[in-house]
């Protein structure tokens, strides 16, 4: 790995689907794995081709059992390009001996490069370097270029260009069982004498795809001509290019691609249209450059620069530009969702979650335009949440967790657990949090761009409807005077119910609950964002009266949220009469235990009786909100919101949790950058490398994990640099991991671009003097400016700011968070101490220091918290140590144990 490149040296058959995920190559319009060209789907290699929106269902006889199933359909082969040299068989990886073999993925400008060496049978040498893209400047074309030089021999090869469609969902293991045929062949077609075509349709959704090509062969720079044989069946088609090769000469053979589905506008027949495009198609070199360019558009306003750390650039940037390769600027104007696993593999068969709220940040600040596009792929969509709600009793859009083509729900209802083989019942529908993360994305959306025609024409009644689902799935309970969900599952999909209840959900999950309070205060003032003449349009046309806001009103001040234990908020009601796993027991006997729910399964247990928690569930309310949020939203339901309530519960479900989703070490990433800086650096990493290094061992050649790459960028933007917005102002309240050395990231708010650096204790804002820009509100706590385009302001953050503001201080209560093994390790904006204690820093030190601090850190007396007792502690036993306090410098890093 280095700079922009990821690079596998050696082929390697049981990492390759690994590699074909990783270096898939797409526009926002399609995607493509990295499979080798010559390869068929073989358990090693596994071509796919997947297009937004390409679902298909199809049923399964399971055990006599009907089973429905919508899948993302794996679209014709179009990269078929193989060689044969002297009429011997075609060239494939495992019937050579390779002398060289290198594959590429050039993140800059997203193309996948094969170069290999090799001596076949007969004892010829060839080297064959193969590039190819799919253009992200016109998403219906792609391109395949390979250079062929004969070592030691000269002589007559073919090359067989082909379109596939015999091809099958047949990606992941699990899914076997399964019906994967989802095509019909239509018809081959040839248009003149080197373009062929061919038409499929999905079986069901009878979706028309076609892909034509055309094939040509040069020599330094001349067309060389090339005798041309076809061979086509209903379902494939090949044109055969022979030709002869000189020794140490170079032939390039071209494969230039279109593509077209009936789903695309300004279409008619789609065979007819790909191949007049394909007919037109510029040369490889010319089409290339323009893709290259179209690359370095996104780069000039995605860039993410971490200088100071090779790898952690480079993984950004992969990160990056597989996001963009899912969802670009191609994909705002498509009816397609943000699918879970990209578009670079099949599992979790192409459907859309709620993973969403971690990519959409990085979005709304860069090409919110996307954000919207995706937004309105659920708007499409709200007659069947209409409907679902209804059909369950309920009112308002109820949106399915798992969405396809049409938003009723996709969940299926039994999956296959692998450790057991055994089917089991799957219930994970009941998380109808994926609702409120809806909510949730709206308004963020909103307030990072003042949308006001999306909220106008489409965000608002989709928050209006989601608050009317919860009011009306939760009841009021007069013995406790509070507002109750019941029926429900939160993001820890190890508790679907209760040990030994027959009915799936739970009762108060308290993420869904308290995100329910918090969209219910919100949606009652959402009328008033809107024009007049809308508001009351809406209001009719949904038939929303004062009583209505009058309820949400009340559900915003008396939600229900369970606690047990002292300030430790139940995940859901009864969490804290769970039993307690042993966790060690379970390390020691099965080593990796994030999927504990399989585990536990196979052993004939249930993790339903367990304090065992997959993901961030509680610990998602304080990585979506801000501790003032979070405190406003507690005070308003009349429940205490402490000083220490993160740090206690974020400690608290930590120690249960297994990140079986490692989207939930991107929350703990996140939420732990304030209460354990190096900590929160560890989970980064792990996130940060979950896909490049397949941490789950085997998931990610079925599919990249995008909310999780996304969720990187997230918690770089969001908590390392602390981008967030309160009453229309930016802020930044960096707190800079000592791993990443120094920040920079284009954004754009509310349509006015702006540069953002971090470096030497430095925030630096450069508003550019461009397009729409207008003057912003920006800055940190405490320091708000207004810069106009042009501008460019410099913000000091060595006085220990943190925008998250005071808190005060919580009684001594053993260990601070942060501890561990009597090592503790806070920052303070840019001051960091490192402390080593023997057994871990005892809080009931702490107090007395308090007012000390607030001396220390001049101008910040209210900065009286978390970090400002380790700062104490820090500067305490620095005391003891050495009869000496210095207030810490800007950056400056304190070890004891050195200075000792
Ligand atoms: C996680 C969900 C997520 C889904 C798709 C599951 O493993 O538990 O939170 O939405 O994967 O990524």
């Amino acid at each position: 790995m280095d700079g922009f490149l990821l690079a596998y040296d050696g082929f390697d058959p049981g990492t390759e689907g690994l590699r074909e995920a990783l270096t898939s190559t797409g526009n926002g319009y399609l995607c493509t794995r990295g499979a080798a060209e010559w390869e068929d789907a073989d358990g090693v290699h596994y071509p796919g081709t997947y297009a937004h929106g390409g679902y298909n269902r199809e049923t399964t006889i399971l055990g006599g059992l009907p089973v429905l199933n919508e899948d993302l359909v794996n679209l014709p082969n179009w990269l078929v390009l193989a060689l044969r040299i002297e009429g011997e068989d075609a060239i494939r990886l495992a019937d050579v001996e390779l002398l060289g073999y290198r594959h590429e993925f050039d993140i800059r400008n997203v193309t996948v490069l094969r170069h290999l060496r090799f001596r076949d049978r007969t004892g010829r040498e060839t080297t064959l370097k193969s590039r190819r893209f799919v253009s992200m400047a016109d998403p219906h074309h792609a391109g395949i270029e390979w250079t062929l030089v004969p070592e030691n021999w000269s002589g007559h090869v073919e090359v067989i260009s082909a379109l596939d469609a015999r091809v099958s969902n047949g990606g992941v293991a699990r899914y076997q069982q399964l019906e994967g045929r989802h095509l019909n062949p239509v018809s081959p077609r040839t248009f003149g004498p080197e373009v062929i075509a061919l038409k499929a349709e999905t079986r069901q959704s009878n979706l028309y795809i076609s892909q034509a090509t055309r094939t040509r062969v040069f020599r330094g720079g001349e067309l060389l001509p090339a005798r041309r044989t076809l061979y086509q069946m209903e379902d494939y088609i090949q044109q055969v290019l022979a030709f002869d090769v000189r020794q140490s000469a170079a032939t390039r053979v071209e494969k230039m691609v279109a593509f077209y589905t009936s789903r695309d506008p300004a279409v008619s027949d789609t065979l007819v249209r790909a191949a007049r495009s394909a007919a037109r198609h510029d040369e490889f070199a010319a089409s290339l450059g323009r893709h290259d360019a179209a690359w370095d558009e996104l780069w000039r306003v995605c860039d993410l620069r971490a200088p100071g750390n090779d790898q952690v650039q480079l993984l950004l940037r992969l990160h990056i530009a597989h996001l963009l390769q899912v969802c670009s600027r191609h994909t705002a104007d498509l009816d397609a969702g943000l699918p879970a696993r990209g578009l670079n593999g099949e599992a979790y068969r192409g459907h859309v979650f709620w993973d969403e709220i971690y990519a959409f940040p990085f979005f709304n600040f860069r090409l919110p335009e996307i954000t919207r596009g995706l937004l309105k792929y659920r708007y499409r969509r709200i007659g069947e949440a209409r409907a679902a709600a209804r059909e369950a009793g309920f009112r308002g859009a109820m949106f399915p967790w798992q969405s396809g083509s049409e938003g009723i729900e996709e969940t299926q209802r039994v999956h296959l657990n692998p450790l057991s083989g055994r089917w089991e019942p799957d219930l994970s529908r009941n998380q109808r949090h994926v609702n409120a993360a809806i909510f949730y994305n709206i308004w963020n959306y909103f307030q990072t761009t003042n949308d006001l025609e999306f909220l106008d024409g489409y965000g608002a009644e989709m928050m209006l409807e989601i608050a009317r689902f919860w009011a009306s799935i939760a009841h009021f309970n007069p013995a406790r005077e509070r507002y109750e969900i019941h029926g429900v599952m939160g993001p820890d999909e190890f508790h679907e119910k209760y040990p030994d209840a027959l009915e799936g959900g739970l009762r108060n999950n308290a993420y869904t609950n308290i995100m329910v309070a918090w969209l219910c205060d919100l949606a009652g003032k959402v009328p008033s964002l809107l024009p007049a003449s809308s508001t009351e349009g809406l209001r009719t046309r949904l038939g929303i009266g004062d009583d209505e806001l009058a309820l949400w009103q009340d559900m915003s001040r008396r939600m229900f949220v369970p606690f047990h234990e002292d300030g430790i908020i139940s995940q859901f009601e009864g969490y804290g009469d769970l039993e307690e796993l042993d966790w060690d027991a379970y390390r020691a006997k099965y080593g990796n235990i994030q999927r504990l729910d399989r585990i536990l399964h196979a052993e004939g247990d249930d993790p339903n009786r367990y304090k065992v928690t997959k993901q961030a569930d509680t610990v998602m309310l304080f990585f979506l909100f801000t501790r003032e949020e979070l405190r406003e939203i507690f005070e308003r339901l009349g429940y205490d919101y402490r000083p220490d309530t993160a740090a206690r519960n974020v400690a608290y479900y930590d120690r249960r949790t297994s990140h079986g989703s490692t989207l939930s070490f991107v929350t703990h990433a996140g939420v732990l950058a304030a209460l354990d800086p190096e900590s929160s650096w560890e989970r980064f990493l792990v996130a940060l490398r979950s896909d490049a290094d397949d941490i789950q061992g085997g998931t990610t050649k079925e599919g990249i994990h995008l909310g999780v790459m996304a969720g990187t960028l997230d918690v770089v933007q969001r908590y390392y640099a602390g981008t967030q917005i309160r009453d229309s102002v930016l802020y930044f309240d960096p707190r800079l991991p000592g791993g990443l050395g120094g920040l920079s990231f284009p954004m754009q708010f509310r349509e006015t671009p702006i540069l953002v650096t971090l470096s030497g204790g430095r925030l630096t804002l450069a508003v550019h003097p461009e397009g729409a820009s207008h003057p912003i509100r920006a800055g940190i706590p405490g320091d708000v400016r207004e810069l106009c385009p042009g501008d460019q302001a410099v913000f000091e953050l060595s006085q220990g700011v943190t925008a998250n503001g005071p808190q005060a201080v919580p009684p001594p209560r053993g260990l601070l968070p942060g501890t561990r093994q009597g090592r503790l390790c806070l920052a303070l904006a840019q001051v960091e101490l490192v402390v080593e204690g023997d057994g871990g820093v005892d809080q009931g030190q702490v107090g007395e220091r308090l007012g000390e601090v607030a001396e220390l850190l001049p101008g910040r007396p209210d900065l009286l918290g978390v970090q400002a007792e380790v700062v104490a502690v820090g500067l305490h036993l620095l005391e003891r140590q050495h009869g000496v306090v210095e207030p810490p410098g800007p950056g400056q890093r304190v070890d004891v144990q050195e200075r000792a």
